[in-house]
């Protein structure tokens, strides 16, 4: 299994690609979504073979129904079928061994740790990004006693402004961002959820040295990534993970 890291992050963590695991056909190999009808019994594998990979437990692993908004809820304490029934598109936890994850297929997953233990994982599409959940992440991780200038912050495989094309009502909400909405010869626009994401961190207090915001791109490796814009529903996720202590 090839999992992709961050050399920035300060905390046992990878990001899932689809090598390694036991699925086929359009959830080949390492589906670990359960959402879009793959087996139960491959993606129950693969999650197994992902969690031995990545060191923790599968079974206490937190995930949260994602809902592409901005909360982050705190999973210090809480049982991981309980927080997988709640809204929310970010977790955080501090206490040892315990690992958190979001979900994608070219949403930007976002990992954080702060180097003394605490993490966040966050899951920012472009409503996400716009609803500011990166930066929801790293005020919940300065409200549990993080120093914000500590924190560091990785974006994971995700679609990239080279396929992201969007119409001009989603552009639109990006012209906030310098840089963050491009066109191409043909006039259609291209939204850089990187840029976006990395501004808003920057915005929250983190050094741009202190951001790894260049992750490869899902919708241009089929080989590595599953990717909903290129390929559509019914097809395998994969989890970003970092675990706490
Ligand atoms: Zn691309």
């Amino acid at each position: 299994m090839r999992l992709h890291r961050s050399p920035l992050l300060p905390a046992r963590h990878g990001f899932s690609t689809r090598l390694g695991g036991v699925s086929t056909g359009r959830y080949a190999t390492l589906n670990v979504g359960g959402k879009w009808g793959d087996d139960p019994a491959n993606v129950d594998e693969n999650r197994r073979l992902l969690a031995e990979e990545g060191g923790f437990d599968p079974a206490r692993l937190a995930t949260v129904h994602q809902v592409h908004g901005a909360a982050c809820l705190n999973a210090d304490g809480r049982g991981a079928a309980d927080l997988a029934r709640c809204d929310a598109d970010a977790l955080l936890a501090s206490e040892p061994g315990r690992a958190i994850g979001v979900y994608t297929a070219d949403c930007v997953p976002i990992l954080l740790g702060d180097g003394e233990g605490r993490v966040a994982a966050a899951h920012a599409g472009w409503r996400g990004t716009i609803a500011g959940v990166a930066s929801a992440a790293v005020e919940a991780l300065v409200a549990v006693g993080a120093r914000r200038e500590r924190i560091r912050a990785a974006l994971g495989p995700s679609i990239g402004v080279c396929c992201f094309e969007v119409g001009d009502e989603v552009a639109a909400q990006f012209a906030r961002f310098p840089g963050a909405v491009m066109r191409e010869g043909d006039g259609k626009a291209h939204v850089d959820l990187w840029r976006a994401n990395r501004a808003i961190l920057v915005a929250a207090g983190l050094a741009a040295s202190a951001i790894d915001a260049h992750p490869p791109c899902t919708m241009c490796d089929p080989e590595r990534f599953f990717s909903f814009r290129r390929d559509g529903a019914g097809i395998g996720q994969m989890l970003s993970f970092v675990i706490a202590g």
